[in-house]
Formats: C-alpha cells, structure tokens, sequence
C-alpha cells in the first residue's frame, strides 16, 4: 500500500511538472509571437525614413545648380551607403520577422526546377563575383518539377548563392538538383574557405558572423532567414563545410510540398 501511495503521488507531481511545462512553453509561444510582431512593425516604420534619406541624399548629390565641393561629395556618399546599409538591415528584419510570426504564407505550385535555375543563371551574373570565380548552374537533364512556392524559393537559392560568391576569392560556385528521397536535393558548393564544425549551427542564428579575414559586409540574417524559408517549404536547409575545404548548403524539398 505504501509504494502505491508513493506511485501515486509521484505520478501526480509528474502530472504537475507537465502542466507547469505546458504553461512555460505556452508563455514561451506568446513572448516570442510578440517579439516578431514588434520586430515586423518597427522595421516597417523604419523603412520610410531610412528610404527618404537615401533619396534626399541623392539629391543634395545631383543639384546641378549648386555643386557640392568634394568633401561635401564624399560626406554625401558616405550618408547614402550608410541609410542603404540600413536599409538592407531592416528590409532582412522584416522578412525574417514576418517569416518567424506566420505572416508568410507560401503560395503553392507546381514548378519546373530548371525554369527557377534559368531564371537565377540570369540574374546572378550582375552579382559582384571575385575575379576567375565562375559559376555554374547544372539545370536538371530532365523535367523536375517540385510542389512550392516559386519565388519563395528562388529567393532562398540566390540567398545561398550571393553569399557563396561574396566568399569564394577562387574556383567556382555551384548549383546543383538531384533526386532524392520522395523529393530533391538542391546544392549550392563553393571553394571558398569553409566554415568550421563547431560553427555550423551558429551560423543558422540571428545576427551571428563567423570571425576571420573573410568577413564582407552583411548583416547575419541571410541564413537564419533561409532556414526559415525552407521550413515553410516543408523541407530542410543543412551544412556540410571544413575549413579550406569549401562549404556545401544543401536545401532538401519534398516534391510534393508536404
Ligand atoms: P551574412 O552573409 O549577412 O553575414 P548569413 O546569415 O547569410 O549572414 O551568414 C552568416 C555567416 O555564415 C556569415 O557571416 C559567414 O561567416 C558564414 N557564411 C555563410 N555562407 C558562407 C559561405 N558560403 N562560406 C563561408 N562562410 C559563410
């Protein structure tokens, strides 16, 4: 009798703990619910100052009348990269903040993988890319035809891609689709120089940078963004990298969208 009462009691503080827990995660749920909300409205209501300054800047720099003396010029400049740098901050904080609060919903079809890469050889040539950095994009031999959400999607490869090409100084970038599983594996490899191990969930995270002389620019929110993207998608974004040895992103999607 006594070990039964101590079962019993000790299942009812079991029972307690998970109601207590249940509540926390519940509390959890609505602190960050609200913390993307309010993410999402301040970086909306920066957006229009931050794009007013950078047109304004353009104009004090164009003023034929009343030419500005190159001081002025650089000072100028240095206002307009500065608001654009901004600008780009809090365009990413928005997509990320809609993307964490269910403001995305993607817009399902049926879409043709090598249409999606045609389309990206095309606009990733503008991209900036290191001297001998060459990129390539192996469309699919066959039709391969994915249900999702096509500018979702390209958004996430050109993601991917922009950064690959933003850190590979030599050799090439590349994207690649094949089969696998019940849907496809989309590759972006570059022979950049490699993220180490310990760092590969870091990256994944708001506003993380990994150290070292490669850092150029950016703002830390393209990844976590990405992953966010490729979630909604139903599928899943990994890392496969060593340093020196280049870095593998590999964007894993359900064919049929579920
Ligand atoms: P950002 O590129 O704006 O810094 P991301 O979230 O896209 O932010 O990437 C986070 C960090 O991951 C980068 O700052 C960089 O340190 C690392 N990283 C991302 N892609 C690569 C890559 N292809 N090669 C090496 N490092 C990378």
């Amino acid at each position: 009798q006594q070990l039964t009462d101590e079962l019993e009691a000790t299942n009812q503080g079991v029972v307690a703990l998970y109601a207590e827990l249940d509540e926390k995660s519940a509390q959890l749920r609505a602190a960050s619910e609200s913390k993307s909300r309010f993410l999402a409205n301040v970086s909306h209501e920066l957006r229009a100052p931050v794009t007013a300054i950078i047109g304004l800047a353009r104009l004090l720099g164009d003023s034929a009348s009343d030419p500005l003396t190159t001081e002025q010029e650089r000072q100028v400049g240095l206002i307009r990269s500065s608001a654009s740098d901004l600008l780009t901050l809090v365009n990413e904080l928005l997509d990320l903040a809609k993307a964490e609060s269910g403001r995305i919903e993607p817009e399902w079809s049926e879409v043709d993988l090598r249409a999606v890469f045609g389309q990206l050889r095309g606009t990733l040539r503008a991209l900036p890319a290191a001297d001998g950095v060459e990129l390539v994009v192996e469309e699919p031999a066959t039709p391969a035809t994915v249900r999702t959400d096509e500018v979702l999607l390209a958004q996430v490869l050109r993601n991917l891609l922009h950064n690959a090409l933003k850190f590979t100084t030599e050799g090439e970038v590349r994207l690649r689709a094949e089969r696998h599983g019940d849907g496809w594996r989309l590759t972006v490899a570059d022979t950049g120089p490699g993220i180490p191990p310990e760092l590969h969930d870091r990256v994944f995270e708001e506003f993380y940078q990994a150290p070292g002389p490669t850092r150029v620019g950016g703002t830390g929110l393209g990844l976590p963004y990405a992953r966010r993207l490729v979630n909604l998608l139903g599928g899943t974004l990994d890392l496969a990298s060593e340093p020196g040895r280049g870095s593998t992103f590999t964007v894993w999607l359900p064919a049929d969208g579920t």
